[in-house]
This record gives C-alpha cells, sequence and structure tokens, in this order.
C-alpha cells in the first residue's frame, strides 16, 4: 500500500523516478465555480489546476461553505443521479449530513469524521442530498483517479463511519486514505496515495511526516494557516512537491487541514463532465450509454427523481493531458 522506509530509494518507486524533478512549491489559488441558480452555492475549486492537474492520483478538489442555507435561502447540496467512470469519489464533510445512494444498492448518511468512497470503475450513477437537519453544509469533494489497471473494475461503495485518528504532535489527524503517521485507512485505494484530515488547536504547531516518495498539498479547510513558509488562507491548496520527510503546519485562530498526497500519477487522464477516461471516444461513449440510459450505469436505487442531463461534448476532439505542464512533452 505505501512505503513504509524512512528513506526510500527513489529509483525503485514507482512514478517519481520517470518524471522530472519536483515542481515548486506554491499557493494554487481556487478558482470560483458556481454551482447553479443565481443564489446557490460557489464551491472553490483547486484541482484540476492549470499548474499543477493531480496530486499523486487525486484529480479533483472542491472545498464548500461553510454556509448558512437557511440564511440564504437555498436547498443546498441537491444532485440528482448521475454518473461517473474511472475515479473514485470521496466525499468529507466538516459540517452538515449528506445522503448519498448508488446504483450498486449503496446508501448512507454522511457526517462528520466519517467518509463515504464510491469507486464507479466502469461506471456508476449515484446522488447526493444534503439533509435539511443542520442548517449548515461545510465539506470537500474529492476525486482519486484509477490506474490503468483497475480504472475497468466493477463498482462499489464504502461507508466508513469509524477511521482511525492519531495525534500528531499538538494536532489530531483523522486517515480517510492510505497511512498517515502510522495509522493505516481501511478505505480500498488502488494507488500508493494518502489522504488526512488534520485539526489544529488555536496556536498549535506541529511537524507532520510524509513520505518522501510522494507528492503532497494541503488545503487550508477555514481560516489561516501556515503551512511551510507559506501562510495559505481557507480554500487554497499548498503544493509541496515530493522528497520530503516533513512539514511544518501552524495555526493562530486553529485550523482544520487536509494533506493529500501520492505517488505522481505517470498516465495521461482526460477528464470531462463526471467522467475521469484516457481519451476523446471513451468520453463519448460514456455520455451516449447515458442519454441512451443503458444498463451500464443502472438506475440509482430509491431514487425517483429526474437523472441530471449530460452537457453537450465540446466541438473539437479532447486530448489527455499529463499530471502537469511539462517541457519534455
Ligand atoms: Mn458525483
Amino acid at each position: 500500500m505505501s512505503n513504509l522506509e524512512t528513506r526510500p530509494d527513489e529509483s525503485s518507486c514507482g512514478g517519481v523516478s520517470n518524471l522530472d524533478p519536483s515542481p515548486p512549491e506554491q499557493t494554487l489559488v481556487p478558482r470560483e465555480v458556481p454551482l447553479g441558480g443565481p443564489k446557490g452555492v460557489h464551491v472553490l475549486r483547486t484541482l484540476p489546476h492549470r499548474e499543477i492537474r493531480t496530486v499523486g492520483a487525486w484529480c479533483f478538489l472542491d472545498h464548500y461553505g461553510p454556509v448558512d442555507l437557511h440564511a440564504v435561502g437555498e436547498r443546498g447540496m441537491q444532485v440528482p443521479p448521475h454518473p461517473h467512470i474511472g475515479l473514485q469519489t470521496v466525499s468529507w464533510l466538516l459540517e452538515g449530513e449528506v445522503e448519498h445512494r448508488d446504483s450498486v444498492g449503496g446508501h448512507a448518511i454522511v457526517r462528520p469524521g466519517e467518509m463515504n468512497l464510491m469507486t464507479a470503475g466502469r461506471g456508476i450513477a449515484h446522488s447526493e442530498y444534503s439533509l435539511p437537519t443542520t442548517p449548515r453544509l461545510f465539506g470537500v469533494q474529492l476525486w482519486v483517479a484509477l490506474p490503468e489497471e483497475h480504472r475497468s473494475r466493477s463498482p462499489h461503495f464504502e461507508y466508513h463511519a469509524d477511521l482511525p485518528r492519531v495525534a500528531v504532535g499538538a494536532t489530531t489527524a483523522t486517515v480517510l486514505m492510505g497511512e498517515f503517521a502510522g495509522a493505516l485507512s481501511g478505505a480500498a485505494t488502488y494507488t500508493p496515495i494518502v489522504g488526512a484530515e488534520v485539526m489544529v488547536p488555536p496556536g498549535g504547531a506541529t511537524l507532520l511526516p510524509l513520505e518522501r516518495g510522494f507528492e503532497y498539498a494541503v488545503l487550508t479547510a477555514e481560516g489561516f494557516a501556515q503551512v511551510g513558509g507559506a501562510r495559505v488562507p481557507a480554500g487554497s491548496l499548498h503544493y509541496l512537491g515530493w522528497g520530503r520527510e516533513s512539514v511544518r503546519v501552524e495555526s493562530e485562530a486553529g485550523t482544520t487541514l487536509l494533506v493529500l498526497g501520492g505517488e505522481p500519477l505517470a498516465e495521461r487522464l482526460l477528464m470531462w463532465w463526471n467522467f475521469v477516461a484516457r481519451d476523446h471516444d471513451e468520453i463519448v461513449a460514456a455520455r451516449e450509454a447515458w442519454v441512451a440510459g443503458l444498463d451500464r450505469f443502472g438506475e440509482v436505487v430509491g431514487d425517483s427523481h429526474p437523472r441530471l442531463p449530460a452537457p453537450p461534448l465540446p466541438g473539437t476532439r479532447m486530448k489527455p493531458r499529463s499530471s502537469r505542464p511539462r517541457p519534455t512533452q
């Protein structure tokens, strides 16, 4: 799963040896993306980013809230049945409750400290609705790209209510994916990867342990955090590169961080709408199967809302992209 050596040989541990030197440490500023409607919830998107498209296999990152849904007169997250291929979706909340249903019979209400993990493989459909039980909504939506040898596997759903927690200096980490600070999540992973929530108390400063063979980025969920040498505001993602053994984090007022890492992805991806593929024709086939209502995605069990329509394809052939623009390509 992950390399447990403290100083692994980079030439023998996969992705790093195939890539150029790490891009420089940098703070990725999010794009604000409206999720529909004039008063609709906005999300802060940091992956994919123009400079850094993926961090390990993490390929999509939306940060939303905290928002008081009653105050803004919104119904929150209301996403009717829609399809995915070639990825895992990770739903992680800091406030609120979101109900998930899918076409393989998965059904769970995710709450703060828990995780919904859906492995789409060759195709799945799901829906997500925030519940009116709590007026506030605050969370992160992530995707993990599946590698070539696993991207056509059967879909499945996991609900993790009891993720491992570990104290790291002044902070407390909850491990979503992979291994962090000696604690291992039971979530299914298909590439060497890690995802962990790190709660930093007011005035807390800690050295977080990293794997030299992984690249990393740290998202600040609220307020500000000092990550390495940078002051990172809420919604921004601080990219750390690879080859590091630790990073110092600190927050005056306290915050929650999301640490994302993994072996740099050597595969070129084509992402369009809710699909992670490798070429244009695959995207077209997946879209056609959704539009035609073919069995590939199935019906979301227990959800009678109308399905989300697929957007029109772009007028030109889409091309896959490497994890980041590189002069050698
Ligand atoms: Mn989805």
